[in-house]
């Protein structure tokens, strides 16, 4: 993914922004521990890869690399997709005016939908971290389940909210 020269320094890319480093050297074994992340930018988002782990540390590059985004999470930015070795992340969005709108079932139209969603352990936040809100919505009201359930309503302030059952 990132190019090099010969003496090991990564090549500028017109997307690349910086190169994170985390390395220590291990005496009980006489071995120099190193892993890379690399922050590419554009326009919309932000891809953080673990590039280079030294034989062996893997996870501890996985987790390296997850601190950094649990820095960025922190922040407000939201992970559009993931995988193994990497996360995309897009920037937080303004804030000022933001749709008077709240989700609804679209099979009752009640508003006690609730969804499952994942969290992380973050060394960095020593808390849990929101990972991802999974699609299926399940609504308490009519007690519907699938992944189209949830449909976008105007927040009507006039209307009190349901009571509870
Ligand atoms: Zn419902």
């Amino acid at each position: 993914m990132s190019r090099k020269t010969d003496n090991g320094q990564t090549l500028p890319d017109p997307l690349l922004r910086a190169t994170h480093r985390y390395g220590f050297y291990k005496s009980s074994e006489d071995l120099h521990v190193n892993v890379e992340v690399l922050e590419a930018h554009d326009e919309t988002c932000l891809t953080l890869t673990l590039v280079a782990a030294t034989e062996g540390w893997d996870s501890l590059g996985k987790q390296y690399l997850y601190g950094l985004v649990a820095l960025r999470l922190s922040e407000d930015w939201t992970i559009l997709s993931s995988g193994e070795r990497y996360y995309v992340l897009t920037p937080p969005q303004p804030k000022e005016n933001p749709p008077d709108v709240k989700p609804v079932c679209s099979r009752c139209g009640s508003d006690r939908v609730v969804r499952d969603a994942c969290v992380r352990w973050s060394q960095i936040t020593r808390g849990w971290v929101l990972i991802d809100v999974h699609e299926c919505t399940f609504c308490e009201a009519c007690e519907a389940e699938g992944d189209d359930l949830l449909h976008w309503a105007a927040n009507d302030a006039s209307q009190p909210p349901e009571a509870e059952q």
